[in-house]
Formats: C-alpha cells, sequence, structure tokens
C-alpha cells in the first residue's frame, strides 16, 4: 500500500455531475453527486456511470433501470454539491435546491451546460461502487460555458475556506475538502460537531 499516493488519482481528469432518479413506487425524485462519468461507446451511444454502491440513489436507478446526467458548469454553488453530494435521498428532496424539470420520470436541473438521459442496460459490481452502463436516449446542451472538473471543486473548497490563521495547522475534511478555520482550536471541538460543508464527523477530518 505504501506504493500508493492518492494524490496521483487526484490528476484523473473528472468532471462534477447530478445525477437523477426516482422512487419506483412513488415517483418521488432521488439524486446523487457523481464524478465518475465517461462516454464508452459511440455507437450505439453509451456512458458509463460509476455509484457508490450502498447510497439510497443506486438502490433507485437499480429498480427504476434509468437515470438521468446535469453536467454541472464552472460556478456551480458548494450548497448545490454539498446537498446532492452529502446527504441522502432517503430522507431529503434534495431536487427542491434548485430549479429543475421532468423528462419522463427523471429530473434534470435548468441550470446547468448539458442534460442526458440513460437507460441502463449493463450493471457491473465493482466493489464500494457500481457502475451502471447506459443507453443515451436524449442528449441536449442546455448553455454553453465551461464545465466544473473535480480538480477545481477541490480546489475551490479549499480556497473558499482557507483564511490563514498563522497556527500552520491545517484541519481539512478528507470528504469534501473543507479547511476548518474556526476560533476554536479544531482539537476543542464537541464530538459531535460536523463538517458545516458535507456534514461529515470529525474523524473525517485529517491534519496536514
Ligand atoms: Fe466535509
Amino acid at each position: 500500500m505504501t506504493d500508493i499516493d492518492e494524490n496521483a488519482l487526484f490528476n484523473i481528469t473528472l468532471g462534477l455531475y447530478v445525477v437523477g432518479s426516482y422512487e419506483k413506487k412513488t415517483g418521488r425524485e432521488v439524486g446523487c453527486i457523481a464524478d465518475a462519468v465517461m462516454q464508452v461507446s459511440a455507437n450505439p451511444m453509451r456512458i458509463a456511470v460509476s455509484l457508490e454502491s450502498n447510497i439510497y440513489t443506486t438502490k433507485c436507478v437499480k429498480e427504476v433501470g434509468e437515470l438521468s446526467l446535469s453536467v454541472l458548469p464552472k460556478n456551480t454553488s458548494a450548497e448545490l454539491i454539498s446537498e446532492f453530494g452529502f446527504k441522502s435521498s432517503e430522507n431529503t428532496d434534495k431536487w427542491n435546491i434548485a430549479p429543475f424539470y421532468k423528462d419522463g420520470k427523471l429530473p434534470l436541473l435548468k441550470d446547468c451546460i448539458a442534460v442526458i438521459t440513460c437507460n441502463v442496460v449493463d450493471e457491473i459490481d465493482i466493489g464500494d461502487h457500481i457502475i451502471f452502463v447506459c443507453e443515451v436516449k436524449t442528449a441536449k446542451v442546455v448553455k454553453g460555458c465551461e464545465p466544473l472538473t473535480y480538480a477545481e471543486y477541490r480546489k475551490s473548497m479549499r480556497k473558499a475556506s482557507s483564511k490563514e490563521k498563522g497556527s500552520g495547522k491545517r484541519w481539512v475534511c478528507t470528504v469534501c475538502c473543507y479547511e476548518y478555520d474556526g476560533d476554536i482550536p479544531f482539537e476543542e471541538l464537541p464530538d459531535d460537531w460536523k463538517c458545516p460543508c458535507c456534514q461529515m464527523g470529525k474523524e473525517y477530518f485529517q491534519l496536514q
């Protein structure tokens, strides 16, 4: 394991996407953030979307066999990423955070670069993620601007939360890259303190 530097993997270029789907029984919209999305075939036109195995949106995609993608632009708010990326659709109506519309039963963001709807044609269980191989049903450019990359997202999260307190110590959330900069020393925060960005506990922070 010592031969693996995770920072090397962060140099693989990824985008950020909101994946949409719905509950089979109720039709209620669900969704999450995905970074591992790519086109894998042109004819037929197919994309691969890798989602965490244990999340609620994945469960719904498995049941209904379809999903949508909204391609996020550079100026996407941290709130939207936090809502879709770090909460569960099981108990949150995430789509309330932004204007959206539906194509059939699939929810899509109004403010994004492009929207794609797909049918799932195959599922590959690869460990803690499932790769959904999807056939593209519809694809549309919404507005021409630059897409947000995962690397830029990580960089902007650091910038937004870093205020140089001068201690030299930086406690950084390993989930969302939020950098703690409060007046109370990090070690003295209560045990139930949570990352203000992704809501994960103190144990997810690392001293850097
Ligand atoms: Fe966080």
